[in-house]
């Protein structure tokens, strides 16, 4: 419904439809999100599946445009069949072939919702998160699961960029969390909080581990994921790794074999610190 401004004035239906593609890190499966009525806006059709994209195009009926978070293999390959079923156009901020862009701070509209684009990268450089301010609902692809947490996989994912993200979603006062994977998510600040605080405390831990001297991702994951499967061992490595890399750049821990991916910690006073003029750095320092 929208009111004489043309402004929607009640919350849009939201409805979640699980793809059939569980897994660890998947969850249940992806979410794809049917959003608003007459015409429906759709987020993340998943993989291509031609039972679930079909659910999908039952729900929503009328579809006004189908809206990608990012392009992984779990949430954007779909899209080309849901839109040749509904007529619809593809919209994403890094646009493949045939699908359209979407810039910050566009307002993509349904019939009766309107979703703000919001860019969040983190997870991959272009993934974004949609907001319905009337709603105040948060569609939050994989940035911010049901459960768990979201996979920062460098070079693609970038932990700083990251935090900065999860900032961005929490000052826009959304009430709900509608993610990717996992269940819906309120309220939604303390979800953010929590992220927020889990990536403080790991920083925290991988800062503890080096310590004891330079180490690498995979010699620091069995201290600080001793209660988790085995097999998301590798996964908590590449996560290791994007703690590192922000540290690297904020010049508090220097990569000391770069062939093992060793690490350690930059001594205190020693990262800007000149060579002495009789080429010794041991001079004392007076400031
Ligand atoms: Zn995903």
């Amino acid at each position: 419904m929208m009111g004489d401004g043309g402004e929607p004035v009640s919350e849009p239906r939201v409805r979640r439809l699980v793809a059939p593609n569980p897994g660890p890190f998947t969850l249940e499966g992806t979410n794809t999100w049917v959003v608003g009525d007459g015409p429906s806006l759709v987020i993340d059709p998943g993989p291509d599946d031609a039972g679930h994209l079909r659910a999908v195009r039952e729900e929503a009926s009328e579809i006004g445009a189908i809206l990608l978070t990012h392009h992984h293999p779990d949430h954007a390959p779909g899209a080309a069949r849901l839109a040749r079923l509904a007529g619809a156009s593809v919209m994403a901020a890094a646009p493949a072939s045939g699908e359209r862009p979407l810039e910050p701070g566009d307002v993509v509209e349904g019939g009766d919702v309107r979703l703000q684009v919001v860019p969040c990268p983190g997870h991959t450089a272009d993934h974004v998160v949609f907001f319905d301010p009337v709603g105040r609902a948060l569609f939050t692809g994989d940035a911010v699961l049901g459960r768990g947490t979201s996979l920062i996989d460098p070079p693609e994912g970038d932990l700083a960029d990251y935090l900065r993200s999860l900032e961005r979603m929490a000052a826009l006062g959304a009430e709900v969390i509608h993610p990717g994977h996992g269940p819906t998510v309120r309220p939604a600040a303390p979800k953010l909080q929590e992220y927020l605080d889990h990536r403080r405390e790991r920083e925290r831990q991988v800062l503890e581990a080096l310590r004891g001297g330079p180490r690498a991702p995979a010699e620091i994951v069995p201290d600080i994921y001793r209660d988790y499967p085995r097999e998301l061992h590798p996964a908590a490595a590449r996560s290791v790794l994007a703690h590192l890399l922000k540290l690297e750049a904020e010049g508090v821990v220097t990569r000391v074999s770069p062939e093992l991916e060793r690490f350690a910690l930059v001594e205190a006073g020693s990262a800007h610190a000149e060579p002495s003029p009789d080429g010794k750095d041991d001079a004392p320092t007076t400031t």
